[in-house]
């Protein structure tokens, strides 16, 4: 029995797909953000909740971007960053990602980026290239790998 519930976990482990769900309205508003910041990297919070290898933003953060080098890096505040953990916690939401903006290079993850995905833990980072206009999404686990952006229909109540 043991050994048929072991395999069963198995095959269901190899089945979660690690993505990221958002909706339309959600992935506008980041473009919009994005396209305002103009060639500065914009940046904001992502807020909802965490199943396995799903994270499911609810809500969106916007923070500014107070780096000193704007056009090729990104800082939030300590002072944003807290009140977006504050905002989160009144919700009963997490920080389910983090989003920055590339206005000149492509959707990937530059050696900055991968040494703040050391340090901020075990959930998604999304990137949003103005070159090419696309989202991808990525997570570090061994090394940084791409994972699914899932786009969910608009709900009335959602
Ligand atoms: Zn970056």
């Amino acid at each position: 029995m043991d050994g048929l519930n072991n395999n069963y976990r198995r095959v269901f482990r190899i089945v979660i797909v690690k993505e990221i769900i958002l909706n339309q309205s959600q992935l506008d508003m980041l473009t919009e953000h994005a396209i305002k910041s103009a060639q500065n990297e914009s940046c904001a919070m992502l807020l909802g909740i965490q199943k396995e290898e799903q994270w499911n933003v609810k809500e969106i953060f916007l923070t500014q971007n107070v780096d000193g080098n704007p056009e090729v890096e990104f800082t939030i505040s300590p002072e944003e960053l807290l009140s977006g953990y504050r905002h989160a916690e009144e919700k009963h939401l997490e920080l389910v990602g983090i989003f920055h903006s590339h206005p000149k290079s492509i959707a990937l993850p530059s050696n900055t980026d991968r040494e703040f995905m050391r340090l901020n833990g075990d959930i998604p980072w999304i990137i949003f290239s103005g070159l090419t206009t696309d989202f991808k999404a990525f997570i570090l686990k061994e090394d940084v790998e791409e994972i699914k952006i899932k786009i969910m229909e608009r709900h009335f109540f959602q």
